[in-house]
């Protein structure tokens, strides 16, 4: 279980969400990602190892946008590999990073895989980008969609979600794993923990569990 990061409202966040995700470097990884939204499209970069790699990645292709969030993995599901690192995208238009373990991913995977939707990992986080695509596609608005999927999802989880449906909104929930909020002038934060979002704002709301 290790870091989730995230901004909506941050101008040109990836910067900001990499020295966020520096700050969780303590709670040990195995490999990190971030995905912004610009331009109505998805943008990602994902690496295995230090943060120092993400870091070189992004400087030598910086991600624009004002939305993003960022993963730091502790692998559990899907051995330690690019394609496994976090951010998931599921259709090209939703990503998410997880923290945690979703017990009933197989048999989601199955009968999504049933109708057509193509996994690009072995985590058992990338079912929930599947279901909000899935949700999304049914016309459920976003707190239709997440009481939807938390309904189909067992186990310990904080996660968020960004999707080119809703690209002004960060979808968060959790579940037996942290999550913070950080409410800043113009901008709002989500952390695993608050030290990613103490040097961003002082108003801090903590999520219970199965809050979104
Ligand atoms: N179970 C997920 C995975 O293996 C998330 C692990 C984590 O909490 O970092 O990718």
């Amino acid at each position: 279980m290790c870091g989730i990061v995230g901004a909506v409202g941050h101008q040109q966040c990836s910067e900001m969400l990499l020295d966020s995700l520096k700050r969780l470097e303590y709670r040990g990884y195995d490999s990190s990602g971030i995905v912004t939204i610009h331009d109505n499209a998805i943008a990602r970069r994902r690496a295995v190892g230090k943060l120092v790699n993400l870091d070189q990645d992004l400087r030598a292709a910086p991600l624009a946008g004002d939305i993003g969030i960022g993963h730091t993995r502790w692998a559990t599901h899907g051995g330690v590999t690019t394609e496994n690192a976090h951010p998931h995208v599921a259709a090209g238009r939703v990503a998410i990073v997880h923290n945690g373990i979703i017990e009933n991913y197989g048999m989601i995977q199955q009968r999504l895989q049933g109708t057509g939707h193509s996994f690009s990992s072995d985590t058992d986080s990338e079912v929930i980008a599947h279901l909000f695509v899935e949700a999304f596609d049914a016309g459920l608005n976003p707190a239709a969609a997440t009481v939807k999927v938390l309904a189909e999802i067992d186990g310990a989880y904080a996660f968020a979600v960004l999707s080119l449906d809703h690209p002004d909104l960060l979808i968060v929930a959790r579940n037996a794993s942290p999550l913070a909020l950080g409410i800043g002038d113009g901008a709002c934060y989500i952390g695993s923990d608050a030290i990613a979002l103490s040097h961003l704002t002082r108003r801090v709301i903590y999520l219970k569990d199965k809050d979104f």
